[in-house]
């Protein structure tokens, strides 16, 4: 049996039953021994009055020493037992066990203790030995008017009965233990077998199966615990549900999130670190116990952790990390929880960075309204103080007047222009727009002014080809190219403009044989105001703005610009621009 309760109930059973079987044995076996003992001596004084009555029944000429022997010997004979009759003064007359020799012989009776108690008592009982026939005796004798008559039975006789009533007992005894253990047996094996069951299940419930439920319940407390196991399996199972329902809606949220999250515990060791910040701060995957310190080696995040768990107040601090060679601006908000900490980073590179550009943006744009407006002041004031009385001289400062004024128009018409575009306002309306046609407007239209630089303006694109272009867009950009390459190209020079198809795209080229661009210049001279030469630029009437607007329209059609230039020789200007959808 290898249950402990199993065996603990088995046990408690055969010793419960065995003890109550021998407390009952020792206290019934000496009960039914007396008991046996009366019965036999109330049989004995039966017999003995059954003799005392014949006794007194017969007539004194039938009485004598030799009849009551007789008598003494016919009744041993009927009533199975030693029969002895003793006259009134204590003489032996009779006795079943005694020839006549013997009876002479034998001493007088009158002090045995049954006689003593006869004569007091009407009959009197003894145990004990008899010399006469050496055997130990029970002894019952009654007064009669002829004296006694006494009746005697061999001890031996009751002891065996006694010995027999004991053997059952002890039989029933043994038959009723065996019965007690095997219903032990029987009902422990059923109680540990329940248990067992349930214990079975509460197993897999913790390690999260939920599947077994107890189905055969008995109708007893093990049902009830059985019950009680079900339910609470059902119990769990939902909130174990739930918890899980709960957890991954947590999870794909944190997997989801743009701003980096982490959690940390009351010591400030890291518990959870969603995907965004292991990629904002360049984590590796061994963060899971560390400290704040330790795994991110930044004292401000870290002071805003200690901070936020020691003072149980959100914090905020903006810092500067390095990840992959770059710097990023990152806010933190750390708040305290029951338990620990969470702190959100938000990355504010970029709106640092749009930050920094529109700070650099208004300067620029300041400075470049400055020139041109401190010169008409300055020209409006020579006016009125006297060169307005100079004819010719007040012509030439009226004309610088209007140069810089249409300076300045330029240069708000190019803001507005870019403005527009990056704040995405300006509608590009895709169309197919042949190129040759379109080119040639663009060389129409800048005819006069190469005809008056002695340039040699060529369109070189073949007809047939068209893109899929805004007409406007279009004519910025190529007419801020050619414009730009007329500009820059001393008299006698030429321009060309040129397109070839690759891929979907068309590629237009406008090359000059101009004074070309430095190659440390080459990578800025698309951005905002930027000018290899700021004084020629203005001197021409630029503004510095027209390669990024021709960069942002380019953009806005999903093609590309560049520029291949040497300084003395020219510069090819290109851009692509996507094809007409042949549909
Ligand atoms: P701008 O109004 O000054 O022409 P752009 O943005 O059009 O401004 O051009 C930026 C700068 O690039 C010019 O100031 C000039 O120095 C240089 N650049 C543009 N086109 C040419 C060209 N074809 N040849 C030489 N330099 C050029």
């Amino acid at each position: 049996m290898k249950s402990k309760i199993a065996w603990k109930l088995f046990a408690a059973f055969l010793i419960v039953a065995a003890w109550a079987l021998v407390v009952s044995y020792a206290t019934l076996v000496p009960r039914i021994d007396r008991f046996l003992v009366a019965d036999i001596e109330k049989n004995l004084v039966q017999k003995a009055n059954l003799i005392r009555d014949h006794v007194e029944s017969l007539d004194d000429a039938q009485w004598g020493p030799r009849e009551a022997d007789a008598l003494a010997d016919r009744m041993s004979r009927e009533i199975g037992a030693r029969v002895t009759i003793i006259a009134p003064d204590g003489k032996v007359l009779g006795d079943s066990e005694l020839d006549d020799a013997d009876l002479e012989r034998v001493e007088n009776h009158l002090q045995r203790p049954e006689i003593q108690q006869a004569i007091d008592a009407d009959f009197g009982s003894s145990r004990r030995h008899s010399a006469t026939i050496r055997t130990d005796l029970l002894y019952v004798a009654v007064k009669t008017r002829r004296g006694f008559a006494r009746v005697a039975l061999p001890l031996k006789v009751i002891a065996n009965t006694e010995a027999e009533i004991r053997r059952s007992i002890v039989a029933a005894a043994l038959v009723a233990l065996g019965i007690a253990g095997l219903m032990g047996l029987i009902l422990s094996r059923s109680v540990v077998r329940s248990l067992l069951r349930m214990s079975e299940i509460a197993q897999r419930i913790s390690r999260g199966d939920f599947s077994k439920r107890l189905y055969s319940i008995p109708k007893d407390e093990i049902g009830t615990l059985a019950r009680a196991v079900n339910a609470m399996a059902d119990g769990l199972e939902t909130q174990w549900g739930e918890l899980k329902r709960e957890k991954n809606q947590l999870a794909t949220i944190l997997d989801g999130m743009i701003e980096g999250v982490l959690v940390t515990n009351a010591k400030g060791e890291m518990v959870l670190v969603n995907p965004a910040l292991t990629a904002m701060l360049g984590l590796s995957g061994d963060w899971a116990g560390k400290t704040v310190l330790e795994c991110l080696r930044n004292a401000a995040v870290n002071d805003a952790v200690e901070r936020a768990l020691s003072e149980k107040m959100p914090q905020e601090h903006e810092i500067q990390i390095f990840v992959g060679g770059q710097e990023r601006n990152v806010v933190v908000h750390a708040a305290p929880l029951h338990e620990g900490s969470v702190s959100v980073f938000y990355d504010v590179s970029n709106i640092r960075r749009l930050e920094n550009v529109r700070k650099e943006f208004v300067a620029n744009v300041s400075h470049e309204l400055k020139t041109p407006l401190t010169c008409i002041r300055g020209y409006a004031e020579t006016l009125r103080g006297g060169a307005l009385e100079d004819p010719s001289a007040a012509r030439r400062f009226v004309e610088k007047i209007e140069t810089n004024a249409s300076q300045l128009q330029n240069l708000v018409e190019d803001i507005l222009m870019l403005s527009q575009i990056e704040s995405g306002r300006l509608e590009i309306a895709l169309a197919p727009t042949p190129l040759k046609p379109a080119v040639d407007a663009i060389c129409d239209e800048f005819s006069e002014m190469a005809r008056a630089k002695k340039i040699e303006l060529q369109n070189r694109v073949g007809g047939g080809v068209a893109a899929q272009a805004d007409p406007q867009a279009f004519r910025q950009i190529l007419g801020n190219l050619v414009e730009n390459a007329l500009k820059y190209t001393s008299e006698g020079g030429t321009v060309t403009v040129t397109a070839e198809t690759k891929g979907g795209f068309c590629r237009l080229a406008v090359a000059d044989s101009g004074i070309g661009i430095p190659e440390a210049d080459l990578p800025r001279v698309f951005e905002r105001f930027y000018r290899v030469d700021k004084a020629r630029s203005r001197q021409m009437g630029g503004t510095g703005l027209g390669l990024a607007i021709v960069k942002h329209l380019v953009q806005a059609h999903g093609g590309e610009v560049g520029v291949n230039s040497e300084v003395g020789k020219g510069s090819e200007f290109w851009f692509t621009i996507p094809l007409e959808k042949t549909t």
